[in-house]
């Protein structure tokens, strides 16, 4: 028997509640149909906000594991549409392992809908193929949702560093112990500056770093692997480790964690954030890097990473009133997101291309890659009205950027 929360298909449930008892008014779109929790999975209306979902879940012991940072405010069909991620990616993946299937309408109208509420897939997985297309193709009108079980229990620990190298290699060491934990976080001294003058979480301020690490599962099996980790934090120069002794004490720690971007305004007249990605063994190398680029524009960053996913967010601090800090910002950004790519990795984790960087696509691909890219787009989206000027570079071989183009008023965005 499906579960329908209340308000769901009244069309009242203009609003959704979030944790801290915040109500966003979503215009239209934002139901949450139905759950099934002997199938594990509900569906959705996009505009359904990711906290809300989990919160109605939550009673029948179920979850949406992707949790972006941002999961007070962002909603299901972003999540899809950018192919978001989160602390809990690490264990659980990123929201193409928790899409079972959507309908879609595509620009010329018709309607389709792929994939479905069972976990076997035969054909083309086209579900899949549009999540992470950023709304270029299609949009998402129904998605259907994996659903997990919640653990029976979490371990949160904190580990505290002298450097941010020692942390850095601590995170790799500890995955390499052949310990995955469900969380594998971290936090630099700028960073933990705006978290305790905001909040309090209980970061050290004067830690060049902090790993914030969570395990699920039963006691026992989180005890052993509680103590590796310990041990390898240990063994890679933590001048702390602790364990949260309690739930609130856990949920500061996460409060911390999750407001750490938005803290940074107590530090800071402006910031830039960005995402990057690199292979987990280069975490240390990026770091450094990345402190290096920021000291040659006169800038300084301040990171909160998804270290275990080697995941980055460099929040570049400038003033926007001093002559030229916007164009040295954007300027630092850019050349650490080179560096990613040098470094094996990629110029977004999870927030997507969008306007922002569709100009430094073609340092990742090659002019085929791109073109390929673009026709199986301009396939199913010949006019190129679904977020025109996203993704896709100007005056790359095949698009419909053919020029300088401007977003039309009104655009879908
Ligand atoms: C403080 C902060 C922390 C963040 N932390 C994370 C994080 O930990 N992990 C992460 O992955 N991201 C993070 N983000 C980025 C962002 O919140 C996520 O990518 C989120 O998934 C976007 O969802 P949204 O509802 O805000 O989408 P929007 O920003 O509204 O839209 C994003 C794109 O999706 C398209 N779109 C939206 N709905 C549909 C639809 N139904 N069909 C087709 N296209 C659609 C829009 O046109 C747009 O191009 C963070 C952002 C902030 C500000």
């Amino acid at each position: 028997m499906p579960f329908v929360p209340r308000g769901a298909g009244t069309g009242l449930s203009g609003g959704a509640i979030c944790d801290g008892g915040v109500i966003i008014q979503l215009s239209r779109m934002n139901r949450l149909l139905a759950i099934y929790p002997d199938d594990c999975y509900a569906v959705v209306q996009p505009g359904v906000v990711n906290n809300y979902l989990n919160l109605q879940a939550r009673p029948l012991g179920l979850g949406f594991a992707p949790d972006p940072s941002s999961q007070a405010a962002c909603t299901i069909g972003g999540n899809l549409a950018e192919n978001a991620g989160g602390p809990h990616t690490l264990k659980y993946g990123v929201t193409s392992n928790h899409v079972l299937g959507q309908t879609v309408v595509f620009p010329d109208g018709e309607v389709a809908t792929y994939g479905g509420p069972y976990p076997v897939r035969s054909g083309p997985d086209f579900s899949t193929f549009l999540i992470g297309t950023e709304g270029t193709i299609a949009i998402s009108t129904e998605i259907i949702v994996r659903l997990v079980p919640l653990p029976p229990d979490v371990t949160t620990m904190l580990a505290v560093y002298k450097s941010v190298a020692d942390a850095t290699d601590s995170v790799s060491a500890i995955l390499a112990a052949g310990v995955l934990p469900n969380a594998l976080e971290l936090i630099d001294n700028l960073c933990i500056q705006a978290v305790e003058s905001h909040l309090k979480a209980g970061f050290p301020m004067e830690a060049a770093a902090v790993l914030l690490i969570e395990l699920d599962g039963t006691k026992q099996m989180m005890q052993t692997k509680a103590e590796t980790v310990g041990r390898v934090c240990k063994s890679n120069a933590a001048v702390s480790f602790s364990i949260a002794k309690s739930e609130e004490e856990r949920q500061r720690l996460w409060l911390g964690r999750k407001h750490a971007v938005g803290s940074l305004g107590k530090i800071t007249p402006a910031f830039y954030t960005n995402d990057g990605v690199v292979p987990r063994s280069r975490l240390t190398d990026i770091m450094q890097t990345s402190y290096r680029i920021a000291k040659e524009h006169d800038l300084s960053v301040a990171h909160v990473c998804h270290a275990g996913d080697g995941n980055i967010h460099p929040l570049i601090c400038y003033n926007p009133d001093e002559s030229g800090g916007s164009q040295r910002a954007t300027a630092c950004s850019t050349e650490i997101l080179m560096a990613c790519i040098e470094m094996g990795g990629s110029i977004t984790g999870e927030h997507g291309i969008g306007i922002e960087k569709r100009d430094l696509l073609p340092q990742m691909f090659s002019e085929v890659d791109l073109e390929h890219m673009q026709r199986l787009r301009n396939g199913l989206n010949p006019e190129g009205l679904l977020n025109p000027g996203k993704i896709f570079p100007n005056g790359s071989r095949c698009g419909e950027l053919r020029g300088n183009v401007s977003i039309p008023r009104g655009t879908w965005i």
